[in-house]
């Protein structure tokens, strides 16, 4: 294929904007049936592929945890999440709930913050009903 890496192929495009759609940090698996409902021929494979160089261009986030499939996030404005340990679900931290470690790090000199990744574990609202 001659297919240069800038270029936003149509099944990129869609895929970005079902994943930044999408609120629940998705698997791989979950955004290509969604995908499939708008491209009904596009293969699991094309999705890694196109997850992966959309990962490369900063365009999305990966959310690796311990035992888990990876999960992605079209959102790349720096927030934390919480990860329920009971149902699996990953939701947004309110940003305006913790301190922007970033900066806080930032003050401290020295240190020039790159990218930063911070997943609180817990138990969701509905799994302690
Ligand atoms: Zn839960
Ligand atoms: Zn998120």
């Amino acid at each position: 294929m001659s297919e240069t890496p800038t270029r936003m192929t149509r099944q990129r495009s869609i895929l970005l904007e079902v994943l930044r759609e999408s609120h629940a940090h998705p698997t791989a698996d979950e955004l290509h049936s969604k995908v499939r409902e708008k491209l009904p021929n596009v293969s699991l494979a094309t999705v890694y592929r196109n997850l992966e160089l959309l990962t490369n261009q900063g365009e999305i986030r990966t959310i690796e945890l311990p035992g888990m499939p990876r999960r992605y996030d079209g959102d790349t404005y720096p927030h934390y999440h919480l990860h329920c340990v009971e149902c699996g679900r990953i939701v947004d931290i309110d940003h305006r709930v913790l301190p922007d470690m970033g900066t806080l790090l930032k003050k401290t000199g020295r240190f020039e913050v790159l990218r930063m990744r911070l997943e609180l574990e817990g138990i969701c609202e509905d799994c302690r009903k």
